[in-house]
């Protein structure tokens, strides 16, 4: 656990020693900043000036603990901070170190008050739009609370950027051409708040690359270390110090007040509602990608769901817990076909009713294919000699008509029932009921009609 470092008089507040970073490109090494050595009191005011790509970004990166040096060290009132995890160089940020930079890099589509919120909400520290509002305040925009950066000038969104980095009431104020993209009137008046920031006690770090900019700090100039790739050796510091020792950063970061879990809950799920209600068309496109793969998923599950279903039912109608018994191995002999050996007889069928209890019911099923004829229509149909069990055994259903009963087989009487196609093909959707028709040149009475069993399967009961 690291406390962030508490200013203290004797101490100071930054303390660069041969600071280093280089940047891996490719094969070759980008030396974006060598050998910087300096300090700065606390309540000073630094001025750091020097051309494009010096490194001056690098550098603030650096100060500001967004990044770490590739060597050199940098203390911070007195801790070191070059070689902190990311975690605890977060915590150092949050509760020590403000930012301005060039391009004001404000939240957009989120009002004044919420791009200064955001980072004490990040922070968890208590009551955080009332400190962004007099931050606002304090900046001079306590009427533009509301509007959103589109809705401000380049100078109001600076005095934004300005109150967002001084709400968490830091010791450092890190400056990155804070001027750059204002016209010099804006410009000045940026200065003079920043100065005006300095003088209740804050340190300040502007870099720049307009000489004007850094005129306003009295030159001082630094002794520059020896010449590095690119570097601060290509810069110049200029500081104030001020005439009367300023007053104590008197606010230590771990004293401030934080808020409870759930509060913290509440406000990011507000938050997150502010952004999903700011972006419509975003927030759109991504629920209807989450709706269309949900729906995907559901009709595909659905699909499977009905096949199986389907296949399901078409076992069932076939009967699930039905077994057949036909004749054995001894079928053959001597390639010779035994014909006595062919059948199961019914005796056989007796034998195995009377002696397994599992065995509820039983039909003989003698089957050939045959041609039927009704009137000058025929069809070659299979033709299945069986008793009135077959019905149940089987699952089928008379739809007209009627099964034949044990007194049809007592008497051998010659009469059948009609599958579902075969009827449709020989009457014609009329109805076979009553009718003769003539199987292998015998008549047959018709007694009924089963109902439709469907195909798909590799024979067709109807
Ligand atoms: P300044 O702010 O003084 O204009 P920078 O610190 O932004 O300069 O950059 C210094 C040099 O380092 C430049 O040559 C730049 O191209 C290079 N540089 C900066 N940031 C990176 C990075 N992330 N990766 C690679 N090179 C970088
Ligand atoms: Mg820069």
């Amino acid at each position: 656990m690291v406390h962030a470092p508490i200013a203290t008089a004797d101490v100071p507040l930054i303390e660069a020693q041969g600071l280093r970073r280089v940047y891996r490109m490719g094969p070759r090494d980008l030396v974006a900043l060598d050998s910087a050595t300096f300090q700065v009191s606390k309540g000073e005011s630094v001025a750091i000036v020097g051309p494009s790509g010096s490194g001056k970004s690098t550098l603030m990166a650096l100060l500001g603990c967004l990044d770490s040096p590739t060597a050199g060290s940098l203390k911070l009132s007195g801790q070191d901070v070059s070689r902190l995890s990311d975690r605890e160089r977060a915590r150092i940020r949050n509760q020590l170190i403000g930012f301005v930079f060039q391009s004001f890099h404000l939240i957009p589509r989120t009002t004044a008050i919420d791009n200064v919120a955001v980072p004490l909400l990040y922070g968890r520290i208590a009551r955080a739009h009332d400190l962004a509002r007099e931050a606002l305040e304090a900046v001079g925009l306590a009427d533009r609370l509301h509007h959103l950066p589109t809705e401000l000038s380049g100078g109001e969104c600076q005095r934004v950027a300005i109150a967002r980095a001084i709400a968490n009431d830091p010791s450092l104020l890190l400056a990155d051409e804070p001027t750059g993209n204002l016209d010099s009137r804006t410009g000045e008046e940026i200065l003079t708040m920043l100065e005006g920031l300095v003088d209740r006690g804050l340190t300040l770090v502007v870099v720049t690359h307009d000489a004007n900019v850094a005129a306003r700090w009295p030159h001082r100039e630094r002794a520059a270390p020896g010449p590095g790739e690119g570097g601060f050796s290509a810069m110049t510091a200029t500081t104030t110090t001020p005439a009367a020792p300023p007053p104590p950063v008197t606010v230590a970061a771990d004293q401030r007040q934080r808020i409870g879990t759930l509060a913290f809950f509440w406000q990011t799920t507000r938050m997150a509602l502010l952004g999903l209600a700011a972006h419509k068309m975003r927030t759109f496109l991504t629920m209807l990608g989450v709706i269309i793969g949900v729906a995907a998923v559901l009709a595909m599950m659905a699909i499977a769901e009905g096949a199986s279903r389907s296949v399901e039912s078409r076992i069932r109608g076939l009967g699930t817990n039905l077994i057949f018994v036909s004749p054995g191995s001894r079928r053959r002999r001597h390639a010779v076909r035994v014909a006595a050996e062919d059948v199961v007889s019914l005796e056989d069928g007796e034998r195995i009713l009377a002696t397994c209890p599992s065995v509820e019911r039983l039909a003989p099923d003698l089957t050939r294919q045959a041609q039927v004829k009704y009137l000058n229509r025929n069809r070659g149909a299979q033709i299945t000699g069986t008793t009135p069990e077959y019905l149940t055994c089987r699952n089928f259903r008379v739809v007209e008509g009627r099964f034949f009963d044990a007194e049809d087989v007592r008497l051998r009487r010659l009469v059948c029932v009609l599958g579902h196609a075969v009827s449709l093909e020989l009457f014609e959707g009329g109805t076979p009921v009553g009718s003769k028709i003539k199987i292998r040149g015998r008549t047959f009475e018709v007694l009924g009609l089963l109902e439709e069993k469907g195909s798909g399967s590799w024979v067709s009961f109807d």
